[in-house]
């Protein structure tokens, strides 16, 4: 491709979201990605409340939900033989109170003792 309207130099969230906005809008955009495919790790490692309120505005988040991801709406620890619960999302404000981890968002490894 030689000519586009708007070139976007970087496909992380911030490019790739510009990029479906200028798209929606009629844009002809065009992204340029240094990363040819997703086998890296990757810095983000949990989608918070407000990013899942973002892909409900975007139209976004009923595909997200159909992803495999572990919700997490409170964080609990060990305590003298049970558990205590040391954080919870319930009175964030917004639509979703949880935090999402998964395959497709990052680890879902064992940092989370039971969530
Ligand atoms: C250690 C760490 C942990 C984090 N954990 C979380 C988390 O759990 N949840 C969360 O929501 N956020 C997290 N963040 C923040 C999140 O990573 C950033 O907010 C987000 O990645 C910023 O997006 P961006 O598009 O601005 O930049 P980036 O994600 O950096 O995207 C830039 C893109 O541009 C590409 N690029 C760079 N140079 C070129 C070039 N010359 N040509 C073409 N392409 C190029 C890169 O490959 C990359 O894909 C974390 C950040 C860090 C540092």
């Amino acid at each position: 491709m030689e000519r586009t309207t708007c070139l976007v130099a970087g496909g992380g969230p911030a490019g790739i979201v510009f990029a479906l906005l200028a798209a929606r809008a009629g844009v002809d955009v065009t992204v340029l990605e240094k990363h040819a495919d997703f086998l890296r790790d990757f810095r983000g490692d949990t989608v918070h409340p407000t990013t899942l309120d973002l892909l409900d505005e975007l139209g976004l988040g009923e595909e997200f939900a159909k992803l495999p991801q572990r919700r997490v709406s409170a964080v609990q620890l060990p305590l003298r033989g049970s558990f205590a619960t040391v954080a919870t999302f319930e009175r964030l404000p917004g639509r979703h109170k949880i935090h999402c981890h998964g395959p497709a968002v990052g680890s879902a490894g064992p940092a989370h003792p039971r969530c």
